[in-house]
């Protein structure tokens, strides 16, 4: 294997803490050229209901993930070897106009996606994967699949009149036609409800959707045999909202809801997607002011993006 043309600096000539704050201490880059896979901020959290804080979270995100090394030991894969990575830096934003962000995300990501590279977005509120599903349905020439990991299923008509907000977008996605619900799943859905239908609109809309307390009965292998079953062979991506983690674990987020996955839940259910291919990623939700002291909301965002780095290197080498 060739070496990639980027990667992170030795980390046995300098400790890690030094230098400027990229993610996982990789050079920041704007220049397509070379790049394989680009980690890239979405500052924007004015689309929230409750704790705002995640336009924040990008920055934190790269602080948790400067102890991130190389080798991925479940997976077998030295992530950066493998793969030419670079930290693309933040997408411009527009706070208080979700409608403007959404545009300058779908062009910010699209960008990137017509250079070959694959995104991984760090968000910002969930409203951001509006953006990012039309880059990728007008990239792909399709409309796209999406496994998601959420506390939420986001996919209410509006909040307070706002039909661009972070419960809506996969309503919005699945409207203009950028995201195909038959082909999609929503896992992790808990905490108490409006009212005992409501996780019946995500499947009217064609998702399915696995509740979180069936979420937990299945083996990693289960959840990822409906996933391949769910998807096909077709354009997909893959999402992470960091409330799908219990908040005693990921306090730092905009709308807790208790007895979420453990983290090693969440690892290994992403870890048995192994093998598949996704067009691009992203972890969102991460609010900084609400993090605990350590800031170990952020660190576990890093290490979803460090997974979500393994499971692309793995479809480089295959
Ligand atoms: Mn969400
Ligand atoms: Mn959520």
């Amino acid at each position: 294997m060739t070496e990639p043309r980027y990667s992170p600096p030795d980390a046995s000539r300098a400790p890690r803490y030094t230098g400027i704050r990229t993610f996982a201490r990789l050079p920041h880059v704007r220049d397509p050229e070379g790049v394989d896979v680009a980690v890239v901020g979405v500052p924007f959290d004015t689309a929230t209901s409750f704790r705002a804080g995640a336009r924040f979270g990008p920055e934190a995100i790269r602080a948790g993930s400067m102890l991130l090394r190389p080798w991925h030991p479940a997976l077998e894969v030295d992530v950066f070897a493998a793969q030419s990575a670079v930290d693309w830096g933040d997408i411009e934003v527009t706070p208080g106009n979700a409608a403007k962000t959404m545009d300058q995300i779908a062009a910010g990501v699209r960008e990137l996606l017509d250079a070959g590279i694959t995104p991984i977005v760090l968000g910002g509120d969930h409203s951001i994967a509006l953006g990012e599903l039309r880059a990728h349905a007008l990239a792909a020439g399709d409309p796209v699949a999406l496994v998601l990991l959420d506390a939420h299923a986001d996919t209410w008509e509006q909040y307070y009149g706002e039909r661009i907000f972070h419960g809506t977008p996969f309503k919005r996605a699945v409207e203009e036609g950028v995201l195909d619900a038959r082909r999609s799943l929503l896992a992790g859905m808990r905490g108490p409800l409006y009212a005992a239908a409501d996780l019946d609109q995500p499947r009217e809309l064609g998702f399915d959707v696995i509740a979180g307390d069936e979420l937990r009965a299945l083996a990693p292998a289960e959840f990822a045999a409906r996933v391949h079953e769910r998807v096909g062979h077709g354009p997909a991506v893959l999402g992470f909202d960091i409330d799908v983690l219990d908040p005693a674990f990921a306090p730092g987020t905009g709308t807790p809801e208790v007895a979420g996955l453990l983290p090693h839940e969440a690892l290994a259910l992403l870890r048995a997607l192994a093998g598949m291919r996704f067009r691009g990623f992203d972890v969102v939700e991460v609010s900084p002011p609400y993090d605990g002291p350590g800031q170990g909301t952020a660190m576990l965002a890093a290490n979803i993006a460090f997974e979500f780095l393994a499971l692309n290197a793995i479809t480089r080498l295959a």
